[in-house]
């Protein structure tokens, strides 16, 4: 492929287009969508895999799988799926269709997209323009990963969020509702949450040694178990004791940062998204769960994978 699109350093895949939209003098979006041969499309920051995924990679390179795993999200998502899952991937990257398939990626907290008030001025020296920068949009992430400033994602006047590239397809300078600064939401943040937003930034930098069967291994061992036993009563108590185990320790302040759906049980603050039987099964027919479910358990347990 020619003609392929320029993107800016660690820019996110899925904003490049309305960015370029930014910068060009006239028009509408699905008129700038038509050049590039797309129909007008609708994009979020979640960390998943979409349709359009596979055709913006495309636009911007003439090996999509790599675009994706350093501008999409995909280096921090790989080390947690399947041999089959990955399989799926790699074939939809070469022109299949999309059989992969992941559950609560919305119930995180990255919802909405987000912006480094220091890069958005530098980009605007050196780049003449603001953009969407991807490893703010990590789930696990907080903080800018060049500037350690605390993200922006909404206005805190009007309650403006910035889930919609139509409205501000760069970091806006004011709120485009009501004109006001936009500024940082200063949350609950902690040292474990440091160490697990480090984590996270690493496993976005470049694909991971380690595999999501690995993983598993560590959990039963920790558990005490192993796959040999999991239709027993006893791995079941086992992996009920691990969920408890893991909802006390992480704690309610920092489980209602991370997640959108968070409830109390039996006085314990949870959330049904760090549920899945794929801590252990390597054969679980569960869809995909997002990567910070496996690294909260991991940095809550002490279980790394080598
Ligand atoms: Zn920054
Ligand atoms: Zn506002």
């Amino acid at each position: 492929m020619n003609n392929l699109l320029k993107q800016l350093p660690n820019e996110h895949i899925r904003s490049v287009l309305f960015r370029i939209h930014h910068q060009s003098p006239f028009g509408t979006f699905s008129s700038t969508a038509q050049r590039f041969g797309l129909r007008r499309f609708k994009v979020t920051s979640i960390t998943d895999l979409r349709k359009f995924d596979d055709e913006l990679c495309s636009l911007t390179s003439d090996s999509p799988f790599n675009q994706w795993l350093s501008h999409g999200g995909g280096n921090y998502m790989m080390p947690f799926m399947t041999t089959g899952e990955t399989n799926k991937v790699r074939r939809f990257f070469q022109g299949e269709e999309l059989q992969f398939m992941s559950i609560h990626a919305q119930t995180l907290h990255n919802r909405v997209w987000r912006y480094c008030p220091v890069c958005k001025d530098n980009d605007l020296d050196i780049y003449g323009t603001s953009y969407y920068h991807q490893p703010h949009q990590i789930a696990g992430v907080f903080h800018c990963y060049k500037h350690g400033c605390e993200l922006i994602s909404s206005c805190l006047k009007c309650g403006y969020q910035l889930s919609d590239l139509d409205r501000a397809p760069v970091p806006p300078p004011v709120c485009p509702a009501c004109k006001h600064k936009m500024q940082k939401d200063e949350g609950y943040f902690d040292d474990f949450m440091q160490d697990i937003e480090s984590f996270c930034l690493l496993l976005n930098q470049q694909l991971a040694k380690f595999t999501l069967n690995d993983i598993q291994r560590k959990n039963l061992n920790y558990i005490g178990t192993s796959e040999a036993d999991i239709n027993t009563l006893a791995f079941k108590y086992r992996v009920s004791a691990w969920n408890q185990e893991l909802w006390n320790s992480l704690g309610k302040s920092r489980l209602q940062r991370y997640f959108k759906n968070t409830k109390e049980l039996k006085g314990v603050t949870m959330s049904p998204t760090l549920r899945t039987p794929r801590y252990f099964l390597k054969d679980s027919s569960f869809n995909y769960s997002p990567p910070l479910v496996y690294i909260l358990a991991m940095h809550a347990t002490g279980t790394f994978p080598e």
